[in-house]
């Protein structure tokens, strides 16, 4: 991904993010309307949220917390006072006229999150700050030729802004932070992170300088609805600015729209300066004074973040750096595997490598073919369990355990059942083994003699109709003994 934007090395691509992340909560951040997704269009509108003359905001200590809760989950003070704004601005899905967003003294400052390459090298991308804001609601422009409808449900809704320092070089860098903050949210329990819902959406800046010299005047392209989007913005900037920058020209400070039919991003408007704005504090909310012991108790109910269980997991099963990585990139994940791994009994680092291996492979892709997310696995981490240590312990091969666990998945049963009523067991018989392996060389006794001739590779030749003989229920590494020996001892 580095190499298709870089530009002839020349240039060097500087990124900040402003990401908005929808607060978990059950009610908006200024009313107590529902915050439920997907009901019909106004259904979740309070006076406040609409805006009628009078109405005061309450702030929501629940998002408070919550907000809290990611900061110190991101590593960044909070502050034990911040403030709210208004920040005026007139569209037609915000009723106010203005956003009550906090923006001179935010609730919390400063903050990182490291990031780890594909090259295994670690970055640390540093926080600006996080700042609580209310949403706007939504104009919906396609449903009708000569009319635009508003749907206020999102109207107060709380968001966390989170901002970045110009601290990314690449979009292989902007992506694995974005995936990066949104699983940590996602152990926090504060944002779910769903980008296709617009729970989560970033506004990218992009700038290109020479090395060694200050940034560049960057274009700040609104609203990124995926991961996938945001890698093609940086790389479809990136090579626009440097025409422009190589032809003599100069980049204009504006805001852009990723068009993601067309993989381009498009003007939309010159970039706004914070005085348009005509920020002021808000005079319906008191300062937030925050009690340091409410952080502290906070601070208590963070569970064990993906960095730390990643760590966890390499020192404590021997896992290699990635697979720990993958695991505890998601909690869900995570506790899939720490589950199952209880449940084999077995302290042996060969089961956790094992079950490892089997999850990411044949698990992971059994979800994907099935469009199912591992929190809705029809295979129980207890029965995933049971199936690595039919394998573990010789009972089947792996090749058959792929067949089992795609029958666990289709007719939701154990393995072991399905094992006994196919009679799958693998033969770990020498003698039986050896029956078959000799009529084998006995019936194919012209390819014997060529084998002995020193066409070695009719072994597998052998191993497959051996195989094929006991409908793969050979243990495999006994029937390549057996062979072996046969081969060369004659039969
Ligand atoms: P605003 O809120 O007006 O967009 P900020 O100064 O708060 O402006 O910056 C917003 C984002 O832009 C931050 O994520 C910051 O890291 C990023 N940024 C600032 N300067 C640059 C630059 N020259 N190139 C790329 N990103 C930048
Ligand atoms: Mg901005």
């Amino acid at each position: 991904m580095d190499r298709i934007e870089t530009t002839g090395g020349k240039w060097e691509v500087v990124i900040g993010l402003e990401v908005h992340a929808q607060i978990i909560s059950n009610s908006k951040l200024f009313s107590s309307a529902s915050t439920k997704f997907g009901i019909a269009p106004n259904e979740n509108v309070s006076f406040v949220d609409a805006a009628l003359p009078g109405v005061l905001p309450v702030m929501n200590s629940f998002c408070v917390d919550q907000a809290i809760k990611t900061g110190l989950g991101l590593n960044g003070n909070i502050n034990l006072v911040s403030l709210f704004d208004r920040k005026n601005y007139f569209y037609p899905d915000l009723p106010q006229g203005y956003q009550i967003s906090q923006y001179k003294h935010p609730l919390v400052s400063g903050g990182y999150i490291d990031i780890e390459k594909a090259d295994g090298s670690v970055r640390k991308i540093n926080l600006e700050r996080i700042h609580m804001e209310q949403d706007a609601g939504k104009s919906i422009h396609d449903q009708s030729a000569t009319k635009s409808f508003i749907d206020l449900n999102r109207a107060g809704v709380a968001l966390m802004e989170i901002v970045t320092k110009p601290d990314m070089r690449s979009a292989e860098e902007a992506s694995i932070f974005l995936r990066k903050l949104r699983s940590i949210l996602r152990y926090l329990g504060t944002c779910d992170g769903n980008m296709e819902e617009g729970s989560m959406r970033a506004d990218l800046n992009v700038s290109l300088h020479l090395p060694g010299t200050e940034l560049g005047t960057r274009a700040e392209i609104k609203n990124v609805n995926s991961i996938k989007f945001l890698a093609a913005a940086v790389v479809f900037e990136t090579a626009r600015q440097t025409e422009i920058l190589e032809s003599g020209g100069i980049v204009e400070q504006e805001t852009r729209l990723f068009d993601s039919a067309t993989g381009e991003t498009r003007s939309m408007r010159s970039k706004e300066d914070a005085q348009d704005y005509r920020y002021f504090p808000e005079p319906d909310l008191p300062p937030l004074v925050l009690d340091p012991a409410r952080i502290e108790a906070i601070r208590r109910t963070i569970p064990e973040l993906p960095d730390a269980k990643t760590t966890r997991l390499q020192r404590d099963y021997d896992l290699p750096s990635y697979d720990a990585a993958v695991i505890a990139s998601e909690m869900e994940i995570a506790n899939f595997y720490e589950e199952a791994l209880q449940c084999t009994g077995s302290g042996d680092k060969d089961v956790a490598k094992m079950l490892s291996n089997w999850l990411l492979g044949d698990l992971f892709s059994l979800l994907n073919k099935h469009g199912e997310s591992i929190g809705n696995s029809f295979v129980s981490p207890k029965d995933f369990a049971e199936l690595i240590m039919l394998i573990k312990t010789d009972v089947i091969s792996g090749k058959i355990a792929k067949d089992v666990l795609e029958i666990m998945w289709k007719e939701r049963k154990r393995s072991s059942d399905i094992v006994e009523e196919r009679g799958w067991r693998q033969i770990t018989c020498p003698n039986e083994i050896e029956s078959v392996v000799q009529k084998v060389l006995e019936e194919h006794g012209d390819k014997v003699t060529e084998y002995r001739n020193g066409k070695e590779k009719l072994f597998g030749f052998f191993v497959g109709l051996a195989m094929q003989r006991t409908q793969g229920k050979a243990n495999p590494q006994l029937l390549n003994e057996v062979l072996r020996k046969l081969l060369t001892e004659g039969v």
